[in-house]
């Protein structure tokens, strides 16, 4: 069996399995589960499981970036369309489509990146609203990095940077890297102190920070 990351759930009723492009599984429960169900289910899922990953397997490891990529935004999956023509580039959402008119490839993809980074601040901002009274601490900046090894870092002046690809991640583990910045308002290390705070805003921390990282060592686009 594959590695997958388990997410207990209190408002779950049934069980969810999901394989993101990355190839990375996560399997969703009610929270009173039992282990065997789990096998159970597992067992039951394994045909598709292994499908799933072949077909993944098989596909090419950086995705082409071409009319059809199929994209992530949080928890869901849309779909790129291109239109090349000239004039000023434009990016739309329609649905689970998103329209990308430019007249070349590095000015869609341009053009595709500033719109992540929009939906970004858009989105860590709601998120900081959330969070910051939980953690008791606001930052004073907020900046939306992109590098590609980082998810986010605190600056000592209080400015959170936050990665625009947490917009290519479920929204679970989002809300992970703003808490886990938030605490750093608080604790600028990563000792104890600082995970007793972070536990105390957001108990499961330790299994969406698995699930990030997980994903960390995939990323792409
Ligand atoms: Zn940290």
């Amino acid at each position: 069996m594959a590695d997958y990351a388990l997410v207990r759930s209190r408002k779950r009723r049934t069980l969810c399995l999901q394989i993101n492009p990355t190839g990375a599984m996560r399997l969703l429960v009610p929270a009173t589960t039992r282990q065997a169900d789990i096998e159970a289910f597992l067992r039951a899922k394994a045909p598709w499981i292994e499908r799933t990953l072949k077909r993944l397997n098989e596909a090419p490891r950086t995705p082409v970036f071409a009319d059809g990529l199929g994209l992530q935004y949080l928890d869901e999956g849309i779909r790129l369309r291109l239109h090349y023509r000239p004039g000023t580039p434009e990016v739309r959402r329609d649905g689970e489509l998103l329209h990308v008119a430019a007249p070349d490839e590095n000015q869609a993809r341009a053009a595709l990146e500033f719109w992540y980074r929009e939906a970004a601040r858009h989105h860590a901002l709601a998120r900081i609203i959330h969070y910051a009274p939980l953690v008791g601490r606001a930052p004073k900046r907020i900046r939306i990095a992109g590098q590609k090894t980082r998810w986010g870092s605190c600056s000592p002046r209080g400015t959170i940077s936050l990665n625009w690809r947490l917009m290519l991640v479920p929204t679970d583990l989002f809300d992970y890297v703003i808490a886990h910045e938030l605490c750093h308002l608080i604790a600028p290390h990563h000792k104890i102190p600082f995970w007793r705070e972070l536990g105390r805003v957001m108990p499961d921390y330790e299994d969406r920070r698995l699930q990030l990282r997980k994903i960390g060592a995939h990323l792409s686009l």
